[in-house]
């Protein structure tokens, strides 16, 4: 109900206070909020055509890709982690043998994530030795697969639901296991059925389909440029790593392996090695500009994590 207010769509538009009005860089911003977890879709306009633009933010390179000659865009993730404060995002091009740039400044405001606790089998929570060493490992494939994604943009249509179901588990809540406080929830629940099909978000490149310790049988996808979805606790797999696919392409079942509470799809993004909310990817990048509100659960009793 009041998250209506909170969807919609914030546009700013920023100038170079430097360039002169003909080799300006123009950067248009759209997020539902500017805040941790959040989303922001930057497009830069040129007035001349431009060969490449390069932008960073966040102290490392944002891909940019070319919608046209003198219209670029960008896919900026800030991290659930980030401190609120004031932080550049540099534009760079050369238009007519002149070195041009701007500069926008995105305030990210503070957010307060929820805590919920939560109580799962206890060798998630206190697992052995041998169990340590795979969740170490796992953990540093997946970090290794968040810095390798594919130079060019894999996807082109809009985001979709993976599962037609509602979100019922929150981005960025601090879970409590069994007592223990652990990793914010860096994903969204959607509460389906086991054996529901899963869609794949977005075309891209399969770079993981197979059984992790936390997320179960896992299937990861590129979409090019440092976008990629993680969708976790499968009950069956239906693509291979390496396999292409398509937005809307069956890539496997809901079920509740790995560390759940009951069936359902954990869906996290990541952009930019950022953890960001795919629910912000749906209203800034989806094919329908708002999400139904998601249900808070009324009990740890529902699927969760
Ligand atoms: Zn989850």
């Amino acid at each position: 109900m009041t998250r209506v207010a909170v969807l919609s769509v914030l546009v700013v538009l920023v100038t170079s206070p430097v360039a002169s009005a003909a080799d300006a860089i123009q950067i248009v911003t759209a997020a539902r909020s500017v805040q941790p977890g959040e989303v922001v879709l930057l497009t830069a306009s040129t007035a001349a055509p431009i060969e490449a633009l390069h932008a960073r933010a966040f102290n490392r390179d944002l891909p940019t890709f070319r919608l046209d000659s003198t219209t670029w865009q960008a896919v900026l993730g800030i991290d659930l982690n980030i401190a609120p404060g004031s932080y550049p995002v540099s534009f760079d091009a050369v238009l007519d043998r002149h070195q041009v740039d701007t500069t926008v400044t995105l305030a990210v405001r503070s957010r307060v994530f929820a805590t919920r606790t939560l109580r799962v089998d206890d060798a998630f929570v206190n697992p052995a030795a041998p169990i340590v060493r795979r969740i170490i490992s796992e953990a540093a494939e997946l970090a290794r697969v968040w810095e390798q994604s594919a130079q060019s943009r894999l996807w082109s249509d809009a985001f979709v639901r993976p599962v037609p179901g509602r979100a019922t588990s929150i981005f960025g809540t601090r879970s409590i296991f069994n007592g223990q406080a652990r990793q914010p929830h860096g994903g969204t629940d959607f509460l389906s059925p086991t054996g529901t099909p899963i869609q794949a978000p977005n075309s891209g490149r399969v770079v993981v389909a197979r059984e992790l310790y936390f997320t179960g049988n896992t299937v990861v996808i590129d979409h090019g440029l440092g976008m990629f979805s993680l969708l976790a606790h499968l009950s069956v797999i239906d693509v291979h790593a390496g396999d292409s696919v398509t937005a809307g392409q069956i890539v496997g079942q809901v079920g509740a392996t790995g560390r759940v509470t009951g069936p359902h799809l954990h869906w996290a993004v990541r952009i930019g090695n950022a953890r960001v909310d795919p629910l912000a990817v749906l209203a800034i990048l989806g094919e329908s500009p708002k999400d139904p509100s998601p249900v808070r659960p009324a009990s740890s009793a529902k699927p969760q994590e």
